[in-house]
């Protein structure tokens, strides 16, 4: 047993110090208050305990980051399973779950059967993956096992994922059993920004226009579109990175005639605004486009007053090249992946989101709608997926482990830093260094949803 004592344990629910204790990779007793060490470990401590005193130092869940395009199969110049899911797990993420618009893409149940394979001692963290429709398999999705829910591409992004026929749609919504993550770009109106932009400045557009091509407006008749659909057919829908003020509220009220739906943002959008541009330049560019600074305030209060459910890295690196081209070729995204957890740790000492609000935002929400076994949370039984932060520490992001070798983060600067990472009940992260030779994630397990 190892028990780890005078920590302030944060979770979705309280911040306390007590004492929190492990065994055979799990936790199995947390204590609180007078007597906490006693009440971790349900009696006296047993002899061979090895202590680790916590003392000013944050005991959280490791993250779990449930959208993240790590490139494998089909674009492994970029990334590949086992050098981003190291980076991850630098980063404090201790599960990931990975997009499925990869060449091939992971719309069959072979394709998820090879990433799963690939998978197997590669990946630093524990794994999962989506599984992502097209407009021919929408109804074979339901029969497919060991998804871990379906992306469906209401817009349309890196890869050929499109579904926009309304027929599809209906179809998918009506699936049961795993929750409908969607990305929400209306097609049409981008197309016809995009067009507007064209004329105006032949195929040389300035990057900051990223945000009028793909725009507000783009997001929101999407998102109403499947907001409506959701409520209509009770639907487990995940709205994925939400990057609008106006999202935020129809989410808000949407939740109420659906308590199924939930949403999520990324880092990104709480941290980057339109202003960005000028010294990122398309490096900063990614879909949904990072809009305005009110846009990023109020996305700030709907993270902090849980109308967001979690947040996803969307982690999707690319080469610094492809990055440079100009504005019509450059790809969409960006790494962060390593960052995500540390810059939500930076707004929680910088702005009003409670830390408890972050442990909710990346570990227990995600483990809840993705039906994660045993995952995100401190709580006996639950693996011991641990992070122990130091909450006052100041630092500067530094280069990533990234295959690709950039995040739009470098040079930034973090409050709280991530001193060690545990996964499974083993030290696997020390002062920023992987500990282990090889990687040492398992797959992750499902329960049905509800
Ligand atoms: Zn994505």
């Amino acid at each position: 047993m190892i028990l780890f004592t005078q920590a302030q344990i944060v979770t979705g629910a309280s911040s306390e110090q007590g004492a929190l204790a492990i065994d055979k990779g799990r936790i199995c007793g947390i204590g609180y208050g007078e007597n906490a060490v006693e009440k971790a470990c349900g009696g006296p401590l047993p002899a061979g305990t090895e202590v680790i005193d916590l003392q000013g130092k944050v005991l959280m869940a490791g993250g779990i980051d449930a959208h993240v395009h790590f490139r494998e199969p089909g674009m492994m110049q970029k990334a590949d399973m086992s050098s981003e899911s190291r980076a991850a797990l630098l980063g404090g993420i201790t599960s990931c779950i990975d997009m499925p618009n990869t060449l091939p893409p992971t719309t069959s149940a072979e394709a998820l059967q090879d990433k799963l394979e690939r998978a197997r001692g590669r990946f630093w963290t524990d794994y999962g993956f989506h599984i992502g429709a097209t407009a021919d398999n929408a109804a074979t999705l339901a029969g497919i096992p060991g998804a871990a829910g379906i992306k469906v591409f209401m817009g349309s992004s890196t890869g050929n994922l499109l579904v926009d026929r309304p027929e599809v749609l209906e179809t998918l919504f009506g699936l049961t059993g795993r929750v409908i993550l969607v990305h929400s770009e209306d097609e049409k109106t981008i197309r016809e920004n995009l067009k507007k932009a064209q004329e105006q400045f032949g195929e040389d557009i300035p990057i900051r226009f990223h945000s009028s091509i793909r725009s507000r407006r783009a997001c929101l008749v999407s998102s109403m579109a499947a907001l409506e659909m959701a409520i209509a057919k009770g639907t487990r829908l995940h709205l994925l990175h939400v990057s609008t003020k106006e999202e935020a509220e129809m989410i808000r009220a949407a939740k109420i005639h659906n308590p199924g739906i939930t949403a999520e943002t990324s880092a990104n959008y709480l941290w980057f605004c339109e202003e960005d541009y000028d010294r990122l330049g398309s490096r900063l560019k990614c879909n949904p486009a990072v809009k305005t600074a009110a846009d990023r305030e109020v996305l700030r209060e709907a993270v902090a007053n849980g109308v967001i459910d979690t947040i996803g890295s969307d982690h999707a690196p690319h080469l610094p090249a492809e990055k440079a081209r100009p504005y019509l070729s450059c790809p969409s995204g960006m790494p962060t992946v390593q960052e995500s957890f540390s810059a939500m740790l930076t707004l929680a000492a910088r702005t009003d989101l409670p830390l408890t609000q972050v442990a909710a935002l990346m570990s227990e929400n995600a483990a809840r709608i993705f039906g994660l076994q045993n995952k995100g949370k401190l709580a006996p039984g639950y693996d011991a997926d641990l992070l122990i932060i130091d909450p006052k520490a100041e630092w500067t992001v530094g280069k990533p482990a990234y295959k690709c070798g950039w995040t739009p983060y470098e040079g930034m600067s973090f409050t709280g830093r991530i001193l060690e990472v545990w996964l499974r009940g083993e030290k696997v992260v020390e002062k920023g260094e992987t500990l282990n030779d090889s990687p040492s994630g398992e797959p992750l397990v499902y329960r049905p949803i509800g």
